[in-house]
């Protein structure tokens, strides 16, 4: 870890990748990793800001689509090239995406005109903030499409797993020589490039002195499939010296419950929030940490995932439990919340984050008033606030009106930060995708979109 700290950030995640991809040459993975790197802005990739009491924000957001999925959806399309060359193996990839509404973006900017690559991405009509949608409608590139669903995020991802286990589909497609692919954090693709910014972050804190070797960190991330935060725990399970996890819901507070009392149920309302990307009920993730958890216990996993299919809930034995709670610390802010410590952060350490960081940021102070641990935390920075304008521009700006990009560039004035450009162009370009479907009619929808092209 402490040689980490004198490399840059893609020889750092071409150290901790090579690790799991080890049919990669090193020098292979450090140009894949160079390559999807130089898209971020010279901010860099993971760079921590200090705030006040022992506590970092890392910001995960100077990618191509201003959130923390570009750091794993810049690598992939390369590694899956790079993997299909070496088996020899010269099908078309259709990658597949549900969107909570930032993989979505991420993915098409990711998979943009790829040889032997189609993208198709299903997200929730309604259930994304305006500029999320706009920057997927308005995707350019011949090899993709976008479908709006009408459901929420959990029907979307629900109809893209059950295309997967679609055997009929598959064979349909392999008769014209395609091949179904995931972007979504079911792919372990997009987790492994996550495991090192935990890394980066620590060896950074170590390097200036700001850790004793060994020392732990928390760290506070804002949760929703459970991807990122079970990066860190694979992280963990590395050597990275993790004190607690401490995951972070929004008012959809499935997992906080669920790590308060060992009962995960899924039937409950499901609320649209000022941090839409959060607006989950069925975390994917969450089943590989109770397959370790469980002594990978395959069986055992299997019936909680039958039950939560069958009764929408599954309750966890006292062992598993008690492994969870020693690893993590759940906690959930409403918006009301979330409005109220974007204003406090601003006000007080001059720093403007988004709701999904708010909502981290607030759980963070919850976490320490109830347990008092002392332990240094970075705050997992996930979304540029400028993605949010509305959500942000209501705890700032409360008298504004407007759309949101009227309100992007108020605060933008008011904070003295620049829009950025990915966000501004939005609302001059054409919108180029309309197509919408029902959640039981994915399959249609997506054979739809591969036969227009
Ligand atoms: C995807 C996303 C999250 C949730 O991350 P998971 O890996 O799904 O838990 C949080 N914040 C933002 C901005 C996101 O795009």
């Amino acid at each position: 870890i402490a040689g980490l700290g004198g490399l840059r950030y893609a020889d750092r995640a071409a150290a901790v990748l090579g690790r799991y991809l080890t049919d990669f040459s090193p020098a292979d993975l450090r140009a894949m990793c160079e390559a999807a790197y130089a898209r971020f802005d010279p901010a860099g990739v993971a760079p921590l800001r200090a705030l006040s009491g022992r506590t970092w924000a890392m910001e995960l957001w100077h990618g191509p689509t201003l959130a923390f999925k570009d750091v794993a959806l810049t690598l992939l399309p390369g590694l899956m090239a790079a993997a299909g060359k070496a088996l020899g193996d010269d099908r078309e990839l259709v990658i597949l995406a549900a969107t909570s509404g930032d993989t979505g973006k991420a993915a098409l900017e990711g998979f943009m005109d790829a040889p032997g690559a189609q993208c198709v991405v299903f997200y929730p009509e309604g259930g994304v903030s305006e500029a999320q949608r706009l920057q997927m409608v308005t995707q350019r590139g011949g090899n993709v499409a976008v479908i709006a669903v009408r459901g929420n995020f959990d029907d979307a991802q629900t109809g893209v797993k059950r295309l997967f286990a679609d055997r009929d589909l598959a064979r349909q497609l392999a008769g014209r020589r395609r091949a179904l692919s995931a972007a979504n954090s079911m792919n372990f693709g997009r987790l492994a490039p996550q495991v090192a910014y935990y890394f980066s972050a620590y060896a950074d804190l170590a390097a200036a002195g700001r850790l004793r070797p060994g020392e732990k960190l928390n760290f506070c991330v804002p949760t929703g499939n459970f991807g990122n935060i079970l990066a860190a725990v694979y992280a963990g399970r590395m050597g990275l010296p993790i004190g607690r996890l401490i995951c972070a819901s929004n008012r959809n507070n499935v997992l906080a419950d669920f790590i308060g009392t060992g009962a995960y149920d899924a039937r409950r309302p499901f609320y649209l929030t000022s941090s839409p990307s959060m607006d989950i009920l069925i975390s994917s993730n969450l089943e590989r940490l109770l397959f370790e958890l469980c002594g990978r216990d395959a069986a055992r996993l299997n019936g909680y995932m039958q039950s939560l299919r069958d009764e929408g809930r599954y309750a966890v034995e006292p062992d598993v439990l008690c492994g969870l709670q020693s690893l993590m610390w759940g906690g959930w802010a409403g918006d009301d919340a979330v409005t109220g410590e974007i204003a406090r952060v601003w006000q007080e350490e001059h720093y403007l984050i988004d709701p999904h960081t708010a909502v981290a940021s607030a759980v963070l102070r919850d976490y320490r008033a109830a347990t008092g641990d002392p332990t240094p935390c970075v705050v997992v920075s996930t979304a540029s606030p400028f993605k949010f304008g509305r959500a942000v521009a209501r705890a700032l700006l409360p008298a504004s009106e407007g759309d949101d990009f009227t309100l992007c560039r108020q605060l933008s004035e008011l904070t003295g930060l620049p829009l950025p450009a990915a966000i501004a162009e939005l609302p001059s370009l054409p919108i180029r995708h309309t197509a919408r479907c029902d959640p039981n009619d994915m399959r249609r929808a997506l054979l739809r979109a591969l036969l227009d092209r």
